[in-house]
């Protein structure tokens, strides 16, 4: 680039600039002349740097670090890192970038000796080239007269210690009475520094009593090393800096490229094939969670860095690109003539991964998912970005059949992706229009006489536009777009105010379970949230449920099992939803203090062997009771389920069984009645 036009040149400083912490950068010219622009974008124009030492040490092609300096552009003291700027062998300018020297001082007054004691850097002539904030000292000289009185013998042993520049100790008495003892260590490699560090005599005899000068030498060459790869990692920024780069874009486990490096790459690489038909495709190891806890990482790993080498031989010349997104997820571009192509490629890595598997000892199948967008010629371009997101939609679909699958992008995910955006939109004002209904689904006590135990309360989307919407075609959207934690609030003051009215007419209380996603879980205020709802309220304790699912706390056992506690203490109870549906469940009753165990019997039903199914219900209700945990059975429908839950020992069932979710108002006609008649179940479904 030119830099020679000073405009010009500052856009480029300043581009440098935000990039690093220095707090002012320029170019001097052979004349010392230099254009500084600070980092808030001050200029100061014809500083004049010639006569100062470490200018003229860099135009004699030193890169140097100076002495520290009163700022006279600014306050506080400063250094100035100057670097030769070559040409055909001449030292033609010099940059100079500046630092605060408190940058390098915080780092000398590491904290050592409870804070007590304290380093200064100095050269060869006793110059300070990084004083501590301490140090009791001249702003710009380290000598012995300003440190304090020395004996005779003293002062011989420290002047010939700063002479010799060999390492070694020396002793003195401060201004200030107290007996100190200072360490010199020479900086090895870097100019002609040295570390001198001082700390009172008293610390270290009371602390450290016989070991303390062996301490003292420690903590000196620790602070050295630290000082010295302070330096060397100067000097070699931009060799560092590509290092950086490396580390900053490569995925450590495989030595792939990250997803960031993937877009970057990527969006140089369709630039340059323009016209060619490319797939973008995203894919997944089935079951990867579960090989991780049988086989253990280092195999879980190994299987990653396998898919690595299997993507990487299969690549097709180097036009095609992938990197590692997260955990199991890989994802790519691939240029391709035929689809046909992409489904024999597909094959290869399939074939590929089975083999690595049939190594190991344990025989587990290893499927791969695989979604492909295919960009289509006349499509109008969306981000790469956008498309990794539309290729991962169909592996998703590809996740939910049997074994490897791929599976392509088409129409059905277009027309998903546009109600997405239209729901989007539309999600606001329907809350402000109250199209968001609570419905309550009855629980019942199956042990007093089948009577309402309580309620979950589940939401319903009355769109006027679109009609009646169940919550599984916009909940997971939502969660996606962090609009749930909204509704979920709003369906929780909703709660609140009804079982206040209700309560206030005298009627006796009711338990009310509402669901609670995991981004709203996750909120920094959700425990002072829903406690100050619930206080507006005046709702008392231990009628108020919230239901977390199991899979949403599986990774955030400590700050869940935190979360639970609190929310004990505020009254609420805490149960979780879905119980059977994920595989770690058991586990995670030995550590979470929860309430209330919803467990999904139908999720149970996919199992073939009814009996064998029962077993494992009836056992999980008995732990549960043992550990004085609550079983509520959801999802069911026969009576002759509600009859083997009854002898299993669980006592409150929700289920189309009893009644299906209603709206509030039929609910509270429901309770209000409840006196006269109880619920009895009804197959009607
Ligand atoms: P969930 O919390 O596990 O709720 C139970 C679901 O099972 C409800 O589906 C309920 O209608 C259904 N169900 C209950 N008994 C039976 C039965 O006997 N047979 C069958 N086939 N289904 C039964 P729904 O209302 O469609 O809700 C689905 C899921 O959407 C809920 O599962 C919950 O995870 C979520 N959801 C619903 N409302 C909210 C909400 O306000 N906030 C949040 N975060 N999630 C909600
Ligand atoms: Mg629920
Ligand atoms: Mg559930």
């Amino acid at each position: 680039t030119d830099i020679t036009t000073s405009a010009h040149l500052n856009e480029v400083l300043k581009t440098i600039n935000d990039h690093n912490v220095f707090i002012r950068m320029g170019l001097a010219d052979i004349y010392g002349k230099i254009n500084f622009l600070d980092i808030n974008g001050k200029i100061h124009t014809d500083v004049d740097l010639f006569p100062a030492y470490f200018f003229q040490q860099a135009l004699k092609g030193k890169e140097i670090v100076s002495q520290t300096i009163k700022d006279d552009l600014g306050d506080g003291f400063i250094n100035f890192l100057a670097v030769p700027v070559w040409k055909e062998g001449k030292v033609v300018a010099v940059l100079c970038a500046v630092n605060s020297s408190e940058v390098f001082s915080s780092i000398v007054d590491l904290p050592s000796f409870n804070g007590r004691g304290f380093s200064n850097l100095i050269n060869r002539h006793g110059r300070l080239i990084i004083r501590s904030l301490h140090a009791d000292m001249k702003p710009d000289m380290f000598s012995l007269d300003d440190m304090g009185s020395f004996s005779p013998e003293q002062k011989l042993q420290a002047e010939e210690l700063l002479q010799s520049r060999e390492g070694g100790f020396f002793s003195y008495t401060s201004t200030d009475g107290l007996e100190y003892m200072a360490v010199l260590e020479p900086l090895k490699g870097v100019q002609d520094w040295a570390v001198v560090t001082v700390v009172p005599r008293n610390i270290i005899t009371e602390q450290y009593g016989e070991m303390a000068i062996a301490i003292a030498v420690i903590i000196v060459m620790a602070f050295l090393i630290f000082l010295f790869f302070l330096f060397r990692l100067g000097r070699i920024t931009s060799r560092n800096r590509r290092e950086l780069e490396r580390v900053a874009y490569t995925d450590a486990v495989t030595g792939a490229r990250n997803y960031p490096k993937l877009l970057i790459d990527g969006e140089e690489l369709l630039k340059s094939h323009p016209g060619r038909t490319y797939a973008i495709w995203h894919s997944d190891i089935k079951k990867f969670k579960y090989i991780n806890d049988i086989l253990g990482y280092e195999t879980g790993d190994a299987i990653l860095r396998h898919l690595t080498d299997i993507l990487t031989r299969h690549q097709d010349g180097t036009d095609s690109i992938f990197c590692r997104i997260s955990a199991d997820s890989f994802a790519g571009i691939r240029f391709y003539r035929e689809k046909q192509e992409l489904a024999l490629w597909f094959q290869t890595l399939k074939k590929g991964l089975s083999k690595a598997v049939s190594d190991q000892e344990n025989q587990i199948r290893i499927d791969l998912s695989m979604g492909i967008y295919c960009p289509e010629k006349n499509e109008e371009r969306i981000s790469l970005n956008a498309m990794f997101d539309r290729a991962n939609m169909a592996q998703k679909a590809a996740k939910q059949l049997e074994g490897s699958r791929f599976v392509f992008f088409t129409r059905q995910y277009r027309e998903r992706i546009l109600k997405e955006t239209q729901m989007e939109a539309a999600m606001e004002t329907a809350m402000d229009e109250g199209e968001f209904q609570l419905y309550l689904q009855p629980k019942v006590n199956i042990r007093k006489g089948d009577r309402i135990a309580g309620a979950e309360a589940l939401v319903r989307w009355h769109s006027k536009e679109k009609g009646f919407l169940s919550p599984g075609t916009f909940i997971p959207l939502f969660e996606k777009n962090g609009f749930i934690i909204q509704l979920d609030r709003y369906m929780f003051e909703g709660v609140c105010a009804w079982l206040k009215g209700y309560l206030d007419a005298g009627y006796p209380p009711v338990n009310i379970a509402v669901n609670v996603s995991r981004l709203g879980l996750l909120q920094e205020n959700f425990v002072e949230h829903y406690t100050a709802i619930k206080n507006k309220y005046a709702i008392p304790d231990r009628l108020l449920e919230l239901e977390f699912t199991e899979s949403l706390i599986l990774d955030l056992n400590e700050q869940f099992r935190g979360t639970v506690l609190k929310l004990q203490e505020h009254g609420f109870i805490c149960s979780l939803d879905d119980f059977g549906a994920g595989y770690s469940s058991l586990n995670v009753l030995k550590n979470l203090p929860i309430d209330v165990l919803k467990l999904d019997i139908m999720f149970f039903r996919e199992g073939v062997d009814i009996d064998r199914e029962r077993i494992v219900i009836r056992n999980i209700i008995n732990m549960a009771k043992e550990l004085h945990i609550k079983t509520i059975a959801e999802g069911v429908e026969t009576l002759e389920q509600v009859d083997f839950l009854r002898m299993a020992g669980c006592d409150v069932v929700q289920g189309y069984i009893f009644a299906k979710p209603m709206p509030l108002k039929d609910f509270d006609e429901l309770l209000r009645h409840q006196g006269t008649t109880p619920l009895t179940p009804t197959q009607t479904v």
